[in-house]
């Protein structure tokens, strides 16, 4: 059985090339997949399951298609959709993982995140991070009307733009100890992880023995997706 993750792909309505190749993917290469892993940011903004715009759907669609054929589908929140609920869940025949969870891989305990955890030298972000994710923000902002939501992301989108703009990029890659710590934590010797947008196969050695951190790319240009074989694991760029 082969067994997909991808993350990143940031699907929005003004990018339907994104969309489209993910919804072929789906139909095409993940067919018959034992699971894919949908690591965060699946979506450039997902302000509640009632945000039903059509490019969304789509993609809902596709997902239950390839859910209904038998691939499990997993999905975790990243920083842009973290307000995926459960009737999306529902929908799209997907279960949702929490960022942090150890997945059995071919047999391989794997520490699966979507990355901006990783990031503590962004401190200004890890602050913005804990006020949106903080369970009572969790609680109101759904219940918000959406059009407030709207206008809540786009003074966040605007701030971030502003934020990723004048800041070092290497503060905004992962801290190496809060790495160590993650491995540490929950005692594996794989993490995977989006959000950088750095896709790459990095070999560390610990103090348990060697490990490797397997950043996936994003899709802003083309498709990047990591496949697991016979517990081999390679990452793959999908020309557009
Ligand atoms: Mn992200």
């Amino acid at each position: 059985m082969t067994d997909y993750f991808v993350s990143d792909l940031h699907i929005d309505a003004s990018q339907p090339g994104i969309a489209r190749q993910f919804i072929e993917f789906l139909a095409g290469e993940a067919r018959g997949a034992g699971a894919l892993y949908v690591l965060g940011d699946l979506f450039e903004v997902w302000l509640g399951d009632d945000d039903s715009a059509p490019d969304k759907q789509a993609v809902i669609a596709a997902l239950r298609r390839l859910t209904d054929s038998g691939t499990r589908c997993f999905v975790m929140h990243g920083n842009r959709d973290f307000l995926i609920g459960a009737r999306f869940c529902a929908e799209a025949g997907c279960t949702l993982l929490a960022d942090g969870s150890v997945a059995e891989v071919h047999r391989r305990r794997v520490l699966l995140m979507h990355g901006d955890s990783l990031c503590t030298d962004d401190l200004s972000y890890q602050r913005l991070r804990r006020t949106l994710r903080n369970p009572l923000m969790l609680a109101v902002l759904p219940r918000l009307p959406l059009a407030t939501r709207q206008r809540l992301a786009a003074r966040l989108r605007a701030g971030s733009r502003e934020h990723t703009g004048s800041t070092a990029p290497e503060i905004m890659d992962v801290n190496q100890d809060a790495v160590l710590a993650a491995f540490a934590a929950f005692g594996v010797d794989t993490l995977i992880h989006g959000h950088t947008h750095r896709p790459a196969v990095h070999r560390l050695a610990l103090p348990s023995g060697p490990a490797r951190r397997i950043v996936l790319g994003d899709w802003y240009t083309q498709g990047s997706v990591l496949v697991a074989n016979d517990g081999e694991f390679e990452l793959r760029a999908l020309p557009r």
